[in-house]
């Protein structure tokens, strides 16, 4: 079997979902589990959050087809909200923000409705934004989503932790290429660990040398073009790294070491949510902590 597994940690979940209530006290937040969950199975996320969260929601009506029957079957869906979408609520610059914010709270206003309007990066950084009900979605799943993090983000613990094994050891000589079309060349005598993962898991092929990659907790860095089934890390720096080590392509690592997967992200040019939506079935989830 390919030691290939994604880990979640429904406790983390449970904690990043309390601090996005402690964001907004005075509104109910709303747990976003659309897209399973952003990849962490939306079945687990929804029992584990059951007790906590008021409301779940979901991004099309296939996704919500197991609560569907029952919504149409009630005589007095009659609750009506005003709900919107941020387009910038990400970004330092409050221009933009500022501005749908105002449009929002006209139309609040004639039509007396009760708001639903912020998002992850609106639940921690726009207070303004804070309205009856808020759709946190990524935060959830410990992501920082804005462009530059606060003192809350940092709180954030991860829910996914991406992990696989070295399945194999190479030594190289200076100037040996690795991996397909030879883009890294060893720039010393190196020692590279072949990592059973690849674009055929979800991992994005994008990503870029110097990309970051625990192994056994410490910090390394992809070398050579991701394949389907493998990719290629220079462990040249970690000397007890030997076929079974630990590898760690974002989340905590055992011995407690962190590898963000907005930090990954950065690195393939993409977001985190690329990422987490992207681990495919043959990344098996494992589930841990409290399920409700
Ligand atoms: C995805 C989504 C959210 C959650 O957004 P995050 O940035 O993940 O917090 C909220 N509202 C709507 C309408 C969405 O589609």
């Amino acid at each position: 079997m390919r030691p290939l597994v994604a880990d979640i940690d429904l406790d983390a979940l449970r904690h990043n979902y309390q601090l996005a209530c402690r964001c907004a006290p005075k509104s109910r937040s709303v747990a976003v589990i659309k897209a399973d969950a952003y990849g962490h199975g939306a079945l687990a996320c929804a029992q584990a959050l059951e007790r906590d969260a008021p409301a779940f929601a979901v991004a099309c009506i296939e996704e919500a087809a197991a609560i569907w029957r029952k919504l149409s079957a009630a005589p007095n869906v009659t609750a009506l909200h005003l709900m919107s979408h941020f387009a910038t609520a990400d970004l330092q610059d409050s221009r933009y923000f500022n501005q749908q914010m105002a449009r929002l709270q006209g139309l609040a206003k004639e039509l007396d409705a009760p708001l639903c309007l912020a998002n992850s990066p609106a639940t921690l950084a726009w207070p303004v934004a804070h309205g009856d009900w808020n759709r946190p979605g990524v935060m959830l799943y410990g992501s920082d989503p804005l462009e530059v993090a606060n003192d809350i983000t940092q709180q954030l613990q991860p829910v996914m932790t991406l992990r696989s094994e070295v399945i194999a050891m190479r030594e190289l000589e200076e100037g040996e290429p690795v991996g397909y079309s030879g883009r890294w060349r060893a720039p010393r005598r190196s020692r590279i660990a072949v990592v059973a993962c690849g674009y055929g898991d979800g991992y994005d092929r994008h990503a870029r040398d110097g990309t970051p990659v625990l192994v056994n907790g410490q910090r390394c860095a992809i070398a050579g073009k991701v394949s389907m089934d493998m990719l290629t890390v220079d462990v040249t720096d970690v000397p007890d790294a030997v076929i079974g080590s630990e590898v760690v392509l974002w989340g905590r690592a055992s011995n407690g070491v962190i590898l963000p997967v907005d930090e990954v992200a950065r690195y393939c040019d993409t977001i985190s949510y690329t990422l987490l939506t992207g681990v495919l079935p043959r990344a098996p989830r494992r589930y841990h902590g409290r399920s409700v």
